[in-house]
């Protein structure tokens, strides 16, 4: 019987855990990113500080990782380079 009751939160437990991982939410997509409106940038910006940013001639615009994604625009090769600079450090 105790085998049983085991059993059972076992399987309440995975369909909790499914359940979770089945959430469309993703805490990067609601992430602010930064654009350059120009029209041959085709990066985003997790940093707004970043020099290749500052070459923007146009306005830079403050959206969501999403939609940054939604309009194609690719991670900026220095701010992703950053990126994983800091999640390394944040590791150890
Ligand atoms: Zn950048």
């Amino acid at each position: 019987m105790k085998k049983l009751i085991l059993i059972l939160f076992i399987a309440i437990l995975a369909a909790f855990t499914a359940c979770s991982k089945n959430e469309p939410v993703n805490p990067e997509d609601s992430q602010y990113v930064y654009v350059c409106t120009s029209n041959s940038a085709k990066t985003y910006h997790t940093d707004r500080n970043c020099a290749r940013l500052k070459n923007c001639g146009q306005e830079v615009l403050e959206v969501t990782r999403k939609k940054a994604r939604e309009n194609e625009r690719i991670i900026c090769s220095d701010c992703d380079k950053r990126d994983k600079k800091s999640d390394k450090d944040t590791a150890k």
